[in-house]
């Protein structure tokens, strides 16, 4: 008779962000026999995913960790917790055995215009420690988004760091597909779930124990086991190929302009294309968040070091033409209004890079507020998620923090945002700003030469909106 495989009992995520917190949060939630600890250098970021306000925003995310970090009880029966945030990485280590890597793997210049390549540190880092403090088996699962060939790499480095140890480490690739604003979903119903292993007897085993964990919930066609090789690349593929839509989409847009075609029915007339499909084909002032640049200038990378010059510039255009989106919609809107952006106030509706998420890394909205601001526009910001602060930091990265401070506004609603406005830019499509046309109360409060920028239309007004506070400058800490 086959023995039956030994399930995993405790997991370690290292690092808390966007998807080690939502994918441990699930994983526990679906696996209650299993201890899950996600840890982080970042002291504050813990902290908050221990209590009531978490560290991100995602729509569901805060039910399922509660559900999964607080006791539970229903009737007679009670729900020990089985999700623990922590900063004692070491601990978490030792006691675990299967570890995420689930660390940030930011771009980072390689050499004198030689391209930008993915910043393993974090990565390497984290497998270090792992290396040095375990006293036991384990699988290490890779989370983060890397270049192909790392899997391979971290075999060396564990290979080297342990080789006095009998401990043995499977290294396995593990990519997260989860999209930030849909997070949740994603994770509880993904379309696949990919493992990359070795083909020795004891990587298949570990990529088997793995997929035991997500064939709690998952069902098994969607678990799918490749060489570690093509599950990295698959990865890369992925937000690249993503990303080509956006861009391509853009691009598209640009000529419809010019010829008095309208992309919007263009985007439903190739979508409906069964081979092509409708999805990511919504014209915008360019993709952001931290991921797609990031991974198709990894790809670009990739190419560029086997010599395959052709591919890597193919890549390269399509985040060439994301860079010339955002331009060419500042310039839109200078142009739109008289070519002079002078003492102008242009109301700025969204700020985070895609609705439903707070995160701002990479947002067009940086860009595209950067560019009238440099055209001398006073820019009234609102979201209805992102931090202040963090709108103040993203801009003072790219200007003078005295200059801006007379040149930008952040408001509680969209009414006192849009109050005496040139223009309404909305920039995230964030569904409170989805309404069919111009409502007047918010055509009330615009000046009187409006520009309503087509890409999605205007906020209504709602009861509570009537009661917010008036405009407040950046620079006010009383907000
Ligand atoms: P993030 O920046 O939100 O989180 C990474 C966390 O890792 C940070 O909190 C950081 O403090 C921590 N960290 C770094 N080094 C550490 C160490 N040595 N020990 C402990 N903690 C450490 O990043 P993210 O958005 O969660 O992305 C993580 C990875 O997943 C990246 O490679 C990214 O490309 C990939 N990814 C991201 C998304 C997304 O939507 N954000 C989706 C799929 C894949």
């Amino acid at each position: 008779m086959q023995r039956a495989r030994e399930p995993v009992r405790s997991i370690c995520c290292i690092g808390a962000g966007y998807v080690g917190g939502p994918t441990c949060a699930v994983i526990a939630c679906q696996n209650p026999k299993i201890q899950v600890t996600v840890v982080d250098l970042d002291q504050a970021r813990i902290d908050a995913w221990k209590s009531d306000h978490l560290p991100i925003f995602e729509p569901g995310l805060r039910d399922v960790v509660q559900f999964a970090r607080d006791e539970q009880y229903s009737g007679h029966e009670t729900r020990p917790p089985n999700l623990f945030f922590s900063t004692d990485i070491d601990s978490a280590i030792v006691s675990a055995d299967l570890i995420f890597i689930a660390v940030n793997t930011p771009t980072k210049l390689v050499g004198q215009g030689a391209g930008s390549a993915s910043d393993l540190a974090y990565v390497e880092a984290a497998a270090r420690r792992i290396a040095e403090v375990s006293t036991s088996d384990k699988i290490v699962a890779q989370k983060s988004t890397v270049p192909c060939g790392t899997a391979h790499t971290l075999r060396h480095i564990f290979a080297s760091v342990a080789q006095n140890s009998d401990v043995n480490f499977e290294i396995l690739s593990n990519p997260e597909f989860l999209a930030e604003g849909t997070a949740i979903r994603d994770l509880l119903s993904p379309d696949r779930i990919l493992i990359g292993s070795n083909t020795d007897r004891r990587a298949l085993q570990a990529a088997e124990r793995l997929a035991d964990v997500y064939a709690a919930w998952v069902p098994r066609e969607r678990i799918l086991t490749v060489n570690c090789w093509s599950s990295e690349l698959s990865k890369l593929a992925a937000n690249c190929m993503l990303a080509q839509r956006i861009s391509s989409i853009n691009s598209l847009s640009a000529i419809c302009e010019v010829t008095g075609a309208d992309v919007d029915e263009v985007a439903q007339a190739v979508g409906q294309d069964t081979r092509i499909g409708s999805k990511m084909l919504k014209a915008s002032a360019g993709f952001g968040g931290s991921c797609f640049k990031k991974d198709v200038l990894c790809l670009v990378y990739i190419a560029e070091s086997y010599n395959l010059h052709e591919v890597a510039l193919y890549w390269r255009r399509i985040v060439d033409i994301n860079e010339y989106s955002k331009a060419r919609f500042a310039k839109w809107i200078i142009q739109s209004l008289h070519n002079t952006l002078d003492r102008k106030k242009i109301a700025i509706l969204g700020w985070a890079y895609k609705k439903d998420t707070g995160d701002t890394r990479e947002s067009a909205a940086i860009n595209v507020a950067g560019q009238l601001i440099a055209e001398n526009a006073h820019v009234a910001v609102y979201d209805p998620e992102v931090r202040p602060d963090q709108i103040i930091s993203d801009l003072t990265q790219h200007h003078n923090t005295d200059a801006l401070a007379k040149k930008v506004s952040i408001h509680k609603n969209p009414y006192s945002a849009c109050e005496g406005a040139s223009a309404v830019v909305i920039l995230t499509e964030w569904d409170e700003f989805k309404t069919d046309g111009l409502p007047s109360a918010v055509a009330n409060v615009l000046d009187k030469e409006v520009l309503e920028v087509p890409l999605v239309s205007v906020p209504r007004r709602t009861s509570e909106d009537s009661r917010g506070s008036s405009e407040r400058s950046w620079v006010r800490d009383d907000y």
